[in-house]
């Protein structure tokens, strides 16, 4: 029997290790390497929601990512006796009075049956918040809980693969080398830090920052996350996570003033409530013009490949690309062309 292949993956934030797992249980033997500046999959605040507000329309390919994201996360929960993944009822405050009417026009066409509940007298009238146009549920919006899901999944990975604590210098690759050691395939996950890199630095992958609170609040409801300008999620004992702020061209992990005042300001056309604000943090999104990921191979240098540009929206879209990524380097299976990094290099 020839030895497993050996991948390097370079990055352990939620794309890192989502490729890394997938490529574990295909047996592959697998690096893993992270610098530890990881500043925008443990801010997140995890919220997965199958319908975009803005246009009240599917969240793309909700339909196929849904169910596999269950699965991914309840076995990895099973696995390492976690527990990070929780169903959430996120309640739409509407804008304005159109965005109920498209909500009613929506909710009896079948192809949104398993995303909203029907609007009942209770969600015209709910008044654990400031309401001036109706409300409406989403069924089917899950939360992960980021840190103990890295730490679970960093967990699982180094009993079945290795992890290095370090950062990546480019020079130290020698074509497929790391470290002495020949690798079949390098997989780049670098989040926002791609900027630098040699051989994908010229992707457009935009450093787009983002800033959320954690408040402590009495009248905030504990059993349904509200949204409306911004999102409040539940953390239990009347403390909530809020954002979140969306910066382009910024990559700095900072916090700052504005920031703070913008998420405010956004909540306050939810409550009237003076919150506490017990903690302020901020990471940088790598997010891509057409909100679609860049996934493949370099097109000269066919070892070197790329996972990253996940956006908003790493946790919905991470399990199953990375399980359509891991077939596609091991048996040549077609990716979603949407996301083929191939849509970059056309005309070049
Ligand atoms: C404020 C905020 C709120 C968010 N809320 C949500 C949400 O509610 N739902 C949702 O789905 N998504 C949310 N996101 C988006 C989500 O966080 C991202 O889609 C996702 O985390 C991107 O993961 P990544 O692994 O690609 O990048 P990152 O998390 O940035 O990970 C990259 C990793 O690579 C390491 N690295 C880079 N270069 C090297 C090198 N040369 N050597 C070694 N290590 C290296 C970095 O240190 C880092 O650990 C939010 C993001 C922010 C900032």
């Amino acid at each position: 029997m020839s030895d497993p292949k050996k991948f390097l993956i370079v990055g352990a934030g939620l794309s890192g290790v989502c490729v890394a797992i997938q490529l574990l249980r295909e047996g592959i033997d697998v690096t893993l390497v992270d610098d530890g500046k990881n500043e925008s999959s443990v801010i997140a605040a995890g919220m997965i929601n199958p319908l975009v507000f803005r246009r009240m329309t599917k969240s793309w390919r909700v339909d196929e990512f849904l169910p596999y994201l269950i699965d991914f996360y309840t076995k990895l929960e099973l696995e390492t006796s976690a527990s990070f993944f929780s169903e959430v009822v996120i309640r739409r405050l509407f804008s304005h009075e159109q965005e109920g009417d498209f909500w009613l026009d929506k909710q009896s066409n079948s192809e949104f049956e398993n995303y909203m509940f029907p609007i009942s007298e209770e969600d015209t009238q709910y008044a654990k918040a400031i309401n001036l146009f109706g409300s409406g549920r989403v069924k089917n919006a899950f939360t992960v809980d980021a840190r103990p899901f890295l730490e679970s999944a960093k967990k699982w990975i180094s009993e079945r693969g290795s992890i290095l604590f370090e950062t990546v210098d480019y020079p130290q690759l020698d074509e497929t080398c790391y470290k002495g050691i020949k690798y079949d395939t390098l997989v780049f996950c670098e989040g926002y830090h791609n900027l630098s890199n040699p051989w994908f630095g010229d992707l457009p992958i935009n450093p787009t920052k983002g800033e959320t609170l954690t408040i402590s609040s009495e009248n905030l409801p504990e059993d349904e996350s509200l949204n409306r300008k911004c999102f409040v999620l539940p953390l239990g004992n009347k403390q909530f996570k809020i954002g979140s702020t969306y910066v382009w061209e910024t990559p700095k992990a900072e916090t700052s003033e504005d920031g703070k005042k913008e998420i405010l300001e956004n909540l306050s056309h939810l409550t009237p409530e003076n919150v506490i604000v017990l903690d302020h943090e901020a990471g940088v999104r790598p997010t891509i013009r057409d909100r679609r990921p860049i996934l493949g191979r370099h097109p000269n240098h066919p070892n070197y490949t790329i996972f990253n540009g996940m956006g908003a929206k790493g946790y919905m879209l991470a399990p199953l690309l990375s399980r359509e990524f891991v077939l596609h380097l091991l048996i040549d299976q077609k990716l979603d062309p949407e996301v083929r990094v191939e849509r970059f290099y056309l005309g070049r």
